[in-house]
C-alpha cells in the first residue's frame, strides 16, 4: 500500500512539475481592437522560444479580437482562448484574475506575459500572488526563459535578474520591444472558448468617464509636444494644442509633472516615471528641464527636440536638436511657419 502511495505521489509530483508554454495575456481595447502594446508584448513572448496561447477577455467582440490576433500565426501562437461575458466589461480584475488562474491550472504555462498596462498592472500581480511566485514587471528585454533586463532607479540603471520561480509572471515595457508584424503567408490558429463563467461578488462595473479626443493617445503618437512648468498656465497650454492640431491624426500633447500638478493639463497627459512611457518618432520637449523622473518617460524617442531658455538644461544633453531661447516667441513663429508648409 504504502509503495503504491508513494509510486501516486510521484506521479503527481512529476505532472504538477510538467509546466509548458508562454500564455500572453491580449489586451482588448473598446472597439475590439487589440491594444497596440500586445503586439510588442508578442515579440518579447516569441524571444522565449516556445509555444505561445494568447487569452483574450472581454464583454463584446473578442472574436474580432481573436481575428486579429489570428494573422500573427508565425510567432508560434498555437491556440487563442477567448472568454466573453458582460462581466469583463471594462476588465475588472476581480473578474479576470480567476479566470487566469483556471487557465493557468489547466495549462501550466512557465511563462504568463501582459503589455505593461493599467490593466495588467491590476491583474498579474494578484495572480502572482495567487500562485505564490514573484511578479517581474516591465521588462526591457529577454535574456533567455529565466533572465530578464529591467529598469531601476527611474532609469538610471539597468538590471539584470534571474528568476528561479517555476512560473514567470511579466510585464513587458511596450517601447523597448518592436511590434509584431502580421504574417504573409496563411495559415490556422485556433480559436477556443473559455468557459468564462465568473465568480465575482465583490467589484462590478459602474462607470467610465473618458477623455474625448480627437488626437492620438500618447502611447500611439508619432509626434509629442510636451510641455513643462515654463508654460506658466491653463490658458498657454493652448499654444501646445494648436501645434499639435496641425499633425491631425499624428500628433499630441504630452506633460512634464510640474505642468500637470500646477492644473495646466489633466494628469493623463503626464510623462515620466510616474506617467505614461512614450517613444514617439518625434518628442518636442518645451519649457521641459529634463528631470531623470521625466527622462525615464521619453528617452526612447527616436528624434528629441528641446526648447528651453536655459542652455544648461539638463533635457538638452539627450536632445538631437536644440532651441535656446524664450518658448513665447519660438512657439507662434513655429506654428506660423508649419501652417504655412
Ligand atoms: P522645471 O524643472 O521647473 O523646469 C522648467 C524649465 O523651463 C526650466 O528648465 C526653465 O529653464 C525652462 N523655462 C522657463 N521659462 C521658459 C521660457 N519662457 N521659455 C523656455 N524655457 C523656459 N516629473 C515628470 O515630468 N514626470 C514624472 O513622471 C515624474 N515623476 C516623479 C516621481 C518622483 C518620485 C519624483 C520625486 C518626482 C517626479 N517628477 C516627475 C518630477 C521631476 O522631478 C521634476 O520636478 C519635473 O519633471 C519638473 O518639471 P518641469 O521640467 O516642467 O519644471
Amino acid at each position: 500500500h504504502s509503495r503504491h502511495f508513494l509510486n501516486r505521489l510521484a506521479t503527481s509530483t512529476i505532472h504538477s512539475r510538467c509546466f509548458a508554454g508562454t500564455l500572453v495575456l491580449a489586451e482588448q481595447v473598446d472597439n475590439g481592437k487589440l491594444a497596440p502594446v500586445t503586439l510588442n508584448t508578442l515579440t518579447a513572448a516569441s524571444q522565449l522560444k516556445q509555444d505561445v496561447d494568447c487569452v483574450i477577455f472581454g464583454s463584446e467582440k473578442t472574436n474580432e479580437t481573436a481575428n486579429e490576433l489570428q494573422k500573427f500565426n508565425n510567432l508560434n501562437i498555437k491556440r487563442i482562448f477567448v472568454a466573453e461575458n458582460a462581466a469583463f466589461k471594462n476588465l475588472l480584475s476581480e473578474s479576470v484574475t480567476p479566470a487566469l488562474l483556471d487557465l493557468q491550472k489547466k495549462n501550466n504555462y512557465t511563462h504568463i506575459l501582459g503589455g505593461s498596462s493599467t490593466f495588467t498592472k491590476s491583474i498579474l500581480p494578484r495572480l502572482a500572488a495567487l500562485l505564490d511566485v514573484q511578479p517581474i514587471s516591465d521588462i526591457t528585454k529577454v535574456i533567455d526563459k529565466d533572465q530578464f533586463m529591467r529598469l531601476i532607479y527611474a532609469g538610471n540603471a539597468i538590471l539584470k535578474l534571474k528568476s528561479n520561480d517555476p512560473i514567470k509572471i511579466l510585464t513587458v515595457r511596450g517601447t523597448a520591444f518592436e511590434a509584431a508584424k502580421p504574417a504573409t503567408g496563411s495559415g490556422e490558429v485556433k480559436v477556443e472558448k473559455l468557459d468564462s463563467s465568473v465568480k465575482n461578488d465583490l467589484s462590478e462595473f459602474v462607470t467610465r468617464q473618458v477623455q474625448q479626443s480627437e488626437r492620438p493617445e500618447l502611447p500611439s503618437a508619432r509626434i509629442i509636444f510636451s510641455g513643462g512648468r515654463a508654460l506658466k498656465s491653463k490658458e498657454n497650454f493652448k499654444l501646445l494644442y494648436d501645434l499639435a492640431d496641425l499633425f491631425p491624426g499624428q500628433a499630441t500633447v504630452g506633460a512634464s509633472r510640474a505642468a500637470v500638478d500646477a492644473g495646466y493639463c489633466p494628469n493623463d497627459l503626464q510623462i515620466g516615471q510616474t506617467g505614461k512611457i512614450v517613444a514617439p518618432e518625434l518628442y518636442i520637449a518645451i519649457g521641459i528641464s529634463g528631470a531623470i523622473q521625466h527622462i525615464a518617460g521619453m528617452k526612447d524617442s527616436k528624434v528629441i527636440v528641446a526648447i528651453n531658455k536655459d542652455g544648461d538644461a539638463p533635457i538638452f544633453s539627450i536632445a538631437d536638436y536644440g532651441l535656446t531661447g524664450d518658448l513665447f516667441k519660438i512657439l507662434p513663429e513655429l506654428t506660423e511657419k508649419l501652417k504655412k508648409k
